[in-house]
């Protein structure tokens, strides 16, 4: 059940009805009983703590506002799909979408079977199959070692934090149970759309995916997309405002597998979840959100987490509709 917060006051400041809106989240979101099921396909998620609960809300005008266990390291799974694709839109431009799709996939996250009607071509991005071509474009010309550490490198400029990491457990974890991203791969290197071979393209998957991050981290990393692809602090520019609304628009219609659509209705933010129960979400122009709760809803998705930030978006009148 959703309670919702009081309507927001005009007079009141920004940043205090925000932190009195993530202190009511808090405490609501510590009441649950229902927290969904955290991800058992590999034992260190399935251990993972399903009374957890963190959020944090970096605002562009440079302040952070945290509630729970916001400084927590998570797996954050498939929301490194937006950092991996992030880099190759870097390396290739447009030329990418000739290898990924830009359509809601209306399946799960690790379905197999759209590629074959549509010819070893993913969906998009942040469906398992997209996000292994993406690994593949990083790949070429380097060895897995050096494009796995040159994500990394990107995903720690952009939160401005040298202390993120990549759990080396989760990622063999991966590997040993990664059977059906096997199949993926193999199949569109059957389709010639990878150019290396499967092996080392899902090295490079698997280690992105085990990236931990704290929701902190994760608020700072995602900024730039709320402010046109700059970082809000420096004014640098890290993509052009065009591609960060691109990557925003696909969030917003691809984020949550086959849960994209009633995400977009109950919330309205460009975002991505993660099987780790993170979800990261932008305010365009606003601010970027990342909350996690470990236990999933049916479609993987965070089932707290985006009762969180539907609270959360109501409160504070924030939506891209
Ligand atoms: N590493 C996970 C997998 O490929 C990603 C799952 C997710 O967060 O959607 O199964």
């Amino acid at each position: 059940m959703v309670v919702y917060c009081p309507p927001p006051s005009k007079d009141i400041d920004l940043h205090a009805r925000l932190d009195d809106a993530l202190a009511t989240i808090l405490d609501l979101m510590t009441q649950r009983a229902a927290r969904g099921h955290v991800a058992n396909y590999i034992p260190p998620l399935a251990t993972v703590d399903p009374t957890k609960f963190g959020i944090a809300v970096a605002l562009n005008d440079g302040s952070l506002h945290v509630a729970g266990d916001a400084d927590e390291p998570f797996s954050i799974q498939s929301i490194s799909k937006v950092f991996s694709l992030t880099l190759a839109l870097g390396l290739t431009g447009d030329a990418l979408w000739q290898r990924v799709g830009r359509e809601p996939s209306g399946n799960a996250f690790n379905s197999i079977v759209q590629l074959e009607h549509e010819q070893g071509i993913p969906r998009n991005p942040f469906i398992n199959s997209g996000a292994i071509v993406v690994a593949d474009i990083l790949l070429s010309g380097r060895q897995p070692r050096e494009t796995i550490g040159e994500i990394l490198r990107f995903v720690r400029f952009l939160a401005d934090d040298e202390t993120i990491s990549i759990d080396p457990a989760v990622a063999s974890a991966e590997r040993a149970t990664g059977f059906r991203n096997e199949a993926l791969a193999n199949y569109m290197k059957s389709f010639n759309n990878l150019r290396n071979h499967p092996g080392p393209v899902l090295g490079v998957y698997y280690h992105h995916c085990a990236i931990t991050m704290t929701c902190r981290q994760l608020a700072c990393a995602g900024r730039f997309l709320a402010s046109n692809g700059r970082n809000p602090l420096t004014g640098r520019p890290i993509v052009a405002p065009e591609r960060a609304r691109r990557i925003n628009a696909l969030m917003l219609t691809c984020g949550h597998y086959d849960g994209s659509g009633d995400f977009a209705f109950t919330v309205g933010l460009p975002s991505k979840s993660g099987v780790g129960g993170g979800i990261l979400a932008i305010v365009p122009g606003t601010a970027a959100i990342a909350v996690w709760s470990p236990g999933l809803n049916t479609q993987g998705n965070s089932l707290l987490g985006i009762e969180a930030l539907e609270i959360l978006s109501r409160h504070m009148g924030w939506s891209v509709f």
